[in-house]
């Protein structure tokens, strides 16, 4: 592949996909395809993409990156468009997606002569505009060196973790962690509410203690300030850990903390619905302690 004239295309445009397809942008010439067509104009109107409607028009691109809610997307597109494709094309899937699923998607590319690698991110909406995101890739060392010009116009941080599906076992069991913490987070902090110390105070404390953690430096601020915007959709929390769950139960292995986790993210996510932002996971600690975060 020749990396002086690459060309990308970038689909799914959602809350991720956008800011990662502006970054592109400026290192290559980007065509942008959504199922929303609308957002795709936006896209480009705003930062200079070709935005695309048949997905036959991204026939001639050497890269195609796919950002969309999990493996079951992608395998519908790449049925229609894997057969379009030039053979040596890469295929970065950002998508957190189940680890069989990719493999599943690797094998039906490579009869195309496209290689699939799974690349889910971390670092969120923030991580998305700022182009500093981590990837976590599965898949051969050659196709990411392959593509590495395209992973640093959007990540400050990329690890090969192994082939194609341990990209989405890692971003499964990152997430499974990160619902722990919210949890735990909104349950040690309703405790302390009900106690008499409100939970802006006890961040104070904690942020500068021995049980901080992501969660208590970056989230918990929303809920005390008792504004959730939507950065990352609980009902995507939900699937990833239920992803996490599958993987656990498909190796046997005991994880009891992580399926308590699973369990807790699927009753909130009943509550406050798949829309809300994920930081309303703490609703269920409040409901159950009878108080707000505050
Ligand atoms: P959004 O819900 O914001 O966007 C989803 C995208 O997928 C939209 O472009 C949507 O198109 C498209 N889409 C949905 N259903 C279909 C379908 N059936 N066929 C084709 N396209 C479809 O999601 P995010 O950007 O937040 O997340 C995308 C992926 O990245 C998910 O796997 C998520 O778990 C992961 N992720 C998200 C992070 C975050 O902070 N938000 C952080 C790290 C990973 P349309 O506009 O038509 O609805």
């Amino acid at each position: 592949m020749d990396q002086s004239t690459m060309k990308v295309a970038y689909l799914g445009l959602g809350a991720m996909g956008r800011p990662m397809a502006a970054n592109l942008a400026r290192a290559f010439p980007t065509k942008v395809w959504n199922r929303t067509s609308a957002v795709a104009d936006d896209h480009a109107a705003q930062h200079g993409t070709s935005a695309v409607t048949d997905l036959a028009d991204l026939a001639d691109v050497q890269v195609v990156c796919s950002c969309l809610p999990t493996d079951v997307e992608v395998a519908q597109i790449v049925g229609q468009l894997g057969p379009e494709l030039a053979r040596g094309t890469v295929w970065l899937d950002h998508t957190s997606g189940d680890p069989v699923g990719s493999q599943r998607i690797a094998e039906s590319l490579a009869e195309h002569g496209v290689t699939y690698l799974d690349a889910p991110v971390s670092g969120g909406t923030a991580g998305a505009e700022a182009g500093t995101l981590t990837v976590m890739i599965g898949g051969s060392q050659e196709a990411i060196d392959e593509v590495r010009p395209v992973l640093d116009a959007v990540a400050a941080n990329v690890v090969r973790v192994g082939d194609v599906g341990a990209g989405m076992a890692v971003k499964a069991i990152n997430q499974a962690l990160l619902a722990t913490s919210l949890q735990a987070a909104a349950e040690g902090l309703t405790v302390l509410a009900r106690y008499g110390v409100s939970a802006s105070t006890a961040l104070d404390v904690i942020n500068g203690a021995t049980g901080r953690s992501f969660v208590t430096e970056n989230l918990m601020s929303r809920a005390t300030s008792r504004e959730f915007p939507l950065t990352f959709a609980l009902g995507l929390l939900n699937k990833d850990v239920r992803l996490a769950g599958q993987l656990i139960a498909e190796l046997g292995v005991a994880a009891p903390v992580l399926e308590l986790a699973r369990q807790l993210t699927a009753e909130v996510t009943e509550i406050v619905g798949e829309q809300a932002d994920h930081v309303e996971a703490v609703r269920l600690a409040e409901q159950r302690a009878g108080v707000e975060l505050q």
